[in-house]
């Protein structure tokens, strides 16, 4: 299932595809913030989201 990273405070899509480890990286390149608003992005919370999904 495919899933997105989206700023929560901005709206702006950082991320979407199938591999959490990309998304991951992804969020590292950034230092855990969005690239638009620089908000700070919990990897943490992310990865809370998300694991009910792949089950
Ligand atoms: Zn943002």
């Amino acid at each position: 299932m495919p899933f997105e990273i989206v700023c929560n405070n901005c709206g702006t899509p950082l991320y979407s595809g199938m591999d959490i480890k990309q998304a991951n990286n992804i969020l590292k390149l950034y230092n855990n913030r969005c690239k638009k608003c620089g908000e700070l992005l919990s990897t943490k919370d992310f990865i809370l989201k998300i694991e009910p999904i792949e089950k």
